[in-house]
């Protein structure tokens, strides 16, 4: 039945031997939205992302993107309708330039080869020029990736992600090891996506701080279940959520 959500989880398990990493969770994502699941290491908020991309099989429960069931697709096949994620552990070709990463990566989306009979440094050129000037990498488009600052490095693992043109992006804990001044750049650069891309985005964090001011919607993990939803005021007035923060058991 078609509606207007772009992501919905119905009920939704998965357990490693006696850890229950998932817990029965019901999830829905309108087209459009920038939201954020946080939750302390260790709530579940990898597995989450890793569900519904197809890196692990549910127990059970149903992924849906636009009213299509994607439950236990293989990868390749959900990056294919338009789902794309950035991984905690970047896959930054470090021995590349910026600009080799992202053109790179527009060439496998393309399913583009250099070959003998293409004019290698045009290919894709333009495109890979763009998606440099949209994440604000221009400047550095010819640092080799290894070189660039931990937040740049960011921006760059940004770019590949968008060389899928997604329509939904999964960020898991986009900001993690960063400095103030780099959590705060590469959180108005997700803000710049949703806002003038249209993309729907749904990011990770385990520093509640962070995702006020950025994030419309939150929902709290803990233990693999959804605690906590709502507006990141209301979240923070949520008693259940304090303990979680505090180390208590709510
Ligand atoms: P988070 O990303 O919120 O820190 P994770 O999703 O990585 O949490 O982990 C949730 C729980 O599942 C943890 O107890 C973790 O040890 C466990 N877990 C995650 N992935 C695996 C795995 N591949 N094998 C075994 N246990 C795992
Ligand atoms: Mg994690």
């Amino acid at each position: 039945m078609p509606d207007d959500f772009i992501l919905k989880i119905e009920n939704l398990n998965k357990s490693f031997g006696g850890v229950k990493a998932t817990s029965n969770v019901n999830y829905k994502m309108k087209s459009g939205e920038l939201s954020a699941i946080i939750g302390p290491n260790g709530a579940g908020k990898s597995t989450f992302f890793n569900l519904l991309t197809g890196f692990h099989r549910v127990d059970s429960g149903s992924v849906f993107y636009k009213g299509r069931d994607i439950t236990n697709w293989h990868p390749h096949s959900i990056a294919r309708l338009g789902i794309a994620r950035a991984f905690q552990v970047s896959n930054i070709y470090h021995t590349l330039t910026a600009y080799e990463n992202i053109r790179q990566a527009i060439l496998t989306q393309q399913k583009k080869t250099l070959n003998f009979f293409t004019p290698a440094r045009k290919l894709a050129e333009r495109e890979t020029m763009e998606l440099l000037d949209t994440i604000g990498l221009h400047e550095q488009a010819h640092v080799t990736a290894g070189n660039l600052s931990q937040g740049d490095k960011k921006r760059l693992e940004l770019a590949l992600a968008l060389g899928c043109r997604p329509d939904l992006l999964f960020l898991d804990e986009p900001t993690a090891g960063m400095s103030a001044e780099e959590t705060h750049d590469t959180m108005m650069l997700v803000k710049k996506l949703n806002m003038e891309l249209g993309l729907t985005i749904l990011f990770t964090e385990h520093d509640m701080s962070v995702v006020f001011g950025y994030a419309q919607r939150l929902t709290v993990l803990h233990l693999g279940a959804i605690i906590s939803e709502g507006t990141p005021a209301e979240v923070r007035a949520d008693e259940n959520v304090q303990k979680v923060y505090l180390g208590v058991e709510p």
